[in-house]
């Protein structure tokens, strides 16, 4: 057992808040299987989201600005995905495992991922906006974790996706509104089949 402080930096990043962080206790190699783990995980919500909002934007008639700011995400997600099996690689794991672990997403996802199937403009945005939640607690666990094993480069790919992650679900909710009403006034002069979409 060997004492892992976190490290100074921790202190001057303003994205996290984690700087009261004590020294903990952990052998390295607990600390690595478990950060493995969540770097697995992460990488296949990713790829959940991806399947996601694709499915979403492709329903999407009627809300041009929304599909179009989905469709952005949809790129920074690739990107996303791909950045973390960089973080993976420098720890030698056999990418092919991740062909495997695609199948097995958290359990959290896979419900939150049925909730996207609704053919609904606000329930999507709603679960987006969630989702995109669920993604910044992700990437705020696996900051923390790369700070114990000291891997800076993985903390910096994290605050970056981090961003991108806070950034589309402070746009869908800034959005809503206007969305509710676009809604609204579709159910009114087209119907509620159109409104939906
Ligand atoms: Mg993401
Ligand atoms: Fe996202």
């Amino acid at each position: 057992m060997t004492t892992l402080a976190t490290s100074p930096a921790t202190a001057t990043a303003a994205t996290t808040p984690t700087a009261a962080a004590p020294a903990i206790q952990v052998s390295p190699e607990v600390a690595r299987e478990h950060f493995l783990d969540w770097l697995r995980d992460a990488h296949a919500m990713e790829e959940q989201a991806e399947t996601m909002m694709s499915a979403m934007s492709g329903r999407l008639e009627h809300y041009p600005e929304l599909k179009q700011r989905i469709d952005m995400h949809i790129v920074e997600t690739q990107e996303q995905a791909r950045l973390l099996e960089t973080c993976l690689a420098r720890y030698e794991t056999d990418t092919s495992t991740l062909k495997d672990m695609t199948g097995k997403v958290m359990a959290s996802v896979h419900g939150m991922a049925s909730m996207f199937a609704s053919d609904e403009v606000l329930k999507g945005g709603i679960m987006s906006y969630a989702f995109e939640h669920a993604e910044i607690a992700t990437y705020t666990t696996l900051i923390a974790g790369a700070r114990v094993l000291g891997d800076t480069e993985s903390v910096r790919v994290f605050e970056t996706i981090l961003g991108q992650e806070r950034a589309m679900a402070d746009w869908l909710a800034e959005h809503m509104p206007e969305t509710t009403m676009t809604y609204l006034s579709l159910a009114e002069t087209a119907g509620t089949g159109t409104a939906k979409r």
